[in-house]
């Protein structure tokens, strides 16, 4: 259950001849309605004589009904236009970690990166972000995931951990066996899982319990990072996101200093703990975590943090983050998306901060003026 193919009706064929990244060959390719092709079409316009071609970059972990400041937007409007500042950023496919704000309607819209939404958020009550998730007690957490499992297009999102405000310091969001069972709840109603966890005791749990990705993950062990690949549990980190925890542990020292220090010492082992995901063969993806506390568009960002901060090499940062991306998500290849950029981005990836031109479902959305 993926954004299906869009009928592009009266789109006119494009024609350009680039270097395609996923192949690393100089191709000749047609656009044609929703669909690529090295066929020729007849009559097709051409829109690139030159460049480095992907099939637009994919933010597996973003939010596009969460407004700045980490409250539901309030309309359809807020929505489209904020996955069209991801868009224009490159990002052509986005795996929504959860939204407050249901918009099914925007699946398939003409002009809209493919959407895979993975409904409400389901977190412990009062244990997440005000007005963001479901909140449910132990015992309806299970039954809750299956029924967000039929709310998405086949993901759900489990917060797995927060503060313990009792405690003062993070905690997991629910016993063990409960986390196991929503796990189960929503795989038995054929959804994947992102599970969202910061803290050690968290990730192991839903790591054993057979979570398809983990969010952001912070508190990964090379135990648990191994296991991870031999199952094919994904990563995807967030890096940018993690970026601000000494924002956050600065912003809770005086009331809970024990979590403050706690995520001071996850944000600043962080880098490793990605390279090591890396190295062991974990599948990476990228995800900003756009909305609430973090603007959209930042998808050349993360890149950039993947690439410097977990020395991920630029190409494969570009292979995760474009059509590893997108197979992951269940996009069929041959979908009428393109981003072209003017440098290769495998010499320097700042080429991916300013795309030169990009056809989505077929059609022109953007192009460097
Ligand atoms: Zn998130």
């Amino acid at each position: 259950m993926t954004d299906s193919r869009t009928s592009a009706g009266a789109a006119r064929p494009l024609h350009m001849r680039v270097v395609w990244l996923p192949d690393d060959t100089v191709r000749d390719l047609y656009v044609d309605g929703d669909r690529i092709t090295s066929e020729p079409v007849p009559g097709a316009e051409t829109v690139a004589t030159g460049g480095y071609a992907l099939p637009g970059l994919v933010d597996a972990h973003c939010h596009i009904g969460i407004r700045r400041g980490a409250a539901p937007i309030e309309s359809l409007d807020e929505a489209r236009s904020l996955a069209h500042t991801d868009r224009d950023a490159g990002v052509l496919a986005i795996r929504d970690a959860g939204s407050p704000f249901p918009y099914p309607e925007l699946v398939g819209e003409d002009g809209m990166p493919r959407l895979v939404r993975a409904g409400h958020h389901v977190a412990a009550s009062r244990r997440y972000l005000r007005d963001i998730a479901i909140e449910c007690e132990p015992d309806e957490a299970a039954a809750e995931l299956a029924r967000q499992a039929k709310l998405g297009d086949g993901w759900v999102k489990l917060v797995g951990d927060w503060i313990d405000r009792s405690k003062g310091d993070l905690a997991p969001s629910f016993e063990p066996e409960v986390l196991t069972a929503a796990i189960a709840a929503a795989h038995a109603e054929g959804a994947k899982v992102a599970v969202h966890t910061f803290s050690e005791e968290a990730v192991a749990c839903v790591v054993e319990a057979g979570a398809d990705s983990i969010e952001h993950g912070t508190g990964l062990s090379t135990a648990l990072l191994d296991r991870m690949a031999a199952q094919g549990t994904a990563l995807v980190p967030t890096m940018v996101n993690i970026e601000t925890f000494d924002d956050i542990a600065a912003g809770a020292e005086a009331k809970f200093p024990a979590y403050a220090d706690h995520m001071r010492r996850l944000g600043a082992g962080f880098a490793d703990v990605v390279r090591e995901a890396w190295e062991a063969g974990v599948p990476v993806y990228l995800g900003t975590d756009a909305g609430g506390g973090i603007d959209h568009g930042l998808a050349a960002e993360e890149m950039h943090l993947l690439h410097t901060r977990a020395g991920i090499p630029a190409a494969e940062v570009l292979a995760v983050a474009s059509w590893q991306g997108r197979h992951w998500l269940g996009l069929p290849p041959d979908l009428g998306d393109v981003v072209v950029y003017d440098s290769d981005p495998r010499s320097d990836l700042a080429a991916v901060r300013e795309p030169e031109l990009i056809v989505l479902r077929g059609r022109v959305v953007h192009r460097r003026s």
